[in-house]
């Protein structure tokens, strides 16, 4: 095999799912995580990569695939409320939800709506902007993929009798495509039987990688998700090491189907990622969970099973650590209004709306209302200005000489006042303090595990081991990612 100079190596990313700094961290100093140690040893490591907010895989693949947040992207979270279409938007929060939405909706949302519909025509993928360049790429397991080519999705006929969906689905996908079992390309990946989640799974996108690299198909770039390490950190809360070390024995397989493990570091780039981090849950059930059914229990919210009535006035769209919460009816319930009675549970750590170019932010423990809008003498440490006024301790901003530095959320500004515009409607944004975790009808929990989706440091850092190139993205943010790979990628061959 020819060595490859540093202008024609391909690009490799692997995205792990809750991957962690300090479980990591742990993992390597106990011996369990060699193969990552290796391509540390062998390359850079940055702790603290800022995931985009909610801290959701549908929102984080959007924004490192195009390089910009969900108020260019649009895809807002996994849980949305589509306000011209009057239907809560669920790509598969929880089995029980996805039931009450109706099965047939709520696969069409995750096979073609997600990709084909709701994120925005108007930006580019990085697959896309791949094939412009006359190169190719992969998209393996990751959950955002669109592309220049024409697929086809073979619906499993158990899922296309049970839901009504259609066996065949078409869809714009990379170059090279692998989405469970639905699209696969190694005919022999047996990985994919329904009692193992239809392929997606750790197994199985390595499984696909490695039959890439033997068949010496490897493209220009490569998108390679590993979701089992969400599961496992949900469970076992954030200093979980299982997924880590699973991930690790992946890794090692991947690395030695290469002639070495010195030829796949010396011919590659590796950029080894997590998408969200995890914060720790409460171990007692009623301190843990805020139900906001109680919380604003006196409004008439929306059924599922329903959906929206003429006596509705608001609909809760819960992601985890963080929900959207709308009213139907701005001219009856004010968002403010609505603000106000949350404020009154400490646990809800912020509470958010806009009003004109306005974001007001309050809490149910500090005391005092932040209000900011872009543009005005502020600086923060990504170059963004801002004008702000009130408490500045609401979004923990460290202030001098006009200068913001974020603490405990991190790109706070930037990351919550885009939300704002990632879809239509009059609603507030809130999350809760770490150690809590907002549901609603049918949503999951994870008492005494982990949790996420929330705009806090705990479910937005994520760490990123890079071997293979010198360069670094101008910041260590999603959002600035998809730049620097492409400056990778626009090297003349
Ligand atoms: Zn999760």
């Amino acid at each position: 095999m020819a060595t490859r100079n540093e202008t024609n190596k391909r690009v490799i990313v692997l995205l792990l799912d809750s991957l962690m700094t300090a479980p990591l961290q742990k993992a390597i100093s106990n011996g369990q995580a060699m193969t990552f140690k290796f391509l540390m040893d062998h390359g850079r490591f940055y702790p603290e990569v800022i995931s985009p907010f909610p801290t959701m895989s549908v929102n984080v693949d959007s924004t490192l695939l195009t390089g910009v947040y969900s108020d260019q992207h649009k895809v807002p979270a996994l849980v949305w409320y589509h306000q011209a279409e009057k239907r809560i938007i669920n790509y598969g929060s929880h089995i029980r939800e996805l039931f009450k939405l109706g099965l047939y909706q709520s696969m069409h949302d995750i096979l073609y709506n997600l990709n084909n519909v709701h994120l925005a025509d108007g930006v580019k993928t990085i697959h896309e902007e791949v094939s412009l360049l006359d190169k190719r790429s992969a998209s393996i397991n990751t959950l955002m993929y669109r592309g220049s080519a024409t697929r086809s999705l073979k619906v499993p006929r158990i899922i296309a009798w049970l839901t009504g969906s259609p066996k065949t689905i078409h869809v714009n996908s990379p170059y090279i495509f692998s989405y469970g079992a639905l699209s696969k390309m190694d005919p022999s990946n047996r990985l994919h039987y329904f009692w193992r989640k239809y392929g997606f799974h750790d197994a199985f996108s390595a499984r696909e990688l490695i039959y890439l690299i033997q068949e010496n198909n490897l493209p220009d770039f490569s998108l390679v998700y590993f979701p089992d390490g969400d599961k496992s950190v949900h469970k076992n809360g954030p200093d979980d090491v299982n997924a880590i070390k699973k991930a690790d024995d992946h890794l090692a397989e991947i690395l030695n189907s290469f002639p070495s493990r010195e030829d796949a570091i010396r011919d590659n780039i590796w950029i080894i990622l997590g998408d969200n981090g995890q914060a720790y849950i409460e171990q007692d059930r009623n301190e843990a969970l805020v139900d906001l059914r109680n919380v604003l229990d006196d409004y008439r919210i929306v059924k599922l099973r329903q959906g929206v009535t003429a006596d509705d006035e608001i609909v809760l769209a819960v992601n985890e650590r963080m929900a959207f919460i709308y009213s139907l009816d701005i001219n009856q319930l004010s968002l403010g209004q609505v603000a106000k009675t949350i404020q009154k549970e400490s646990r809800i750590d912020l509470i958010a709306w806009r009003e004109g170019e306005k974001v007001h932010v309050i809490s149910g423990e500090k005391e005092g209302e932040l209000i900011f809008q872009p543009e005005g003498e502020y600086r923060d440490e990504y170059g963004q200005t801002w004008n702000i006024e009130g408490s500045h301790d609401i979004l923990d901003l460290n202030i001098t000489d006009k200068q913001i530095r974020f603490g405990n959320f991190p790109d706070g500004l930037g990351r919550l006042y885009t939300s704002f515009y990632s879809h239509e409607g009059e609603y507030i944004i809130i999350t809760v303090k770490p150690g809590y975790e907002l549901i609603g009808e049918g949503s999951p929990t994870h008492v005494g595990g982990a949790s996420h989706g929330a705009l806090h440091k705990d479910d937005s850092l994520v760490p990123m081991i890079v071997t293979g190139i010198e360069s670094a993205p101008k910041h260590f943010r999603f959002i600035d990612l998809k730049e620097w790979i492409m400056s990778m990628l626009k090297q003349e061959k």
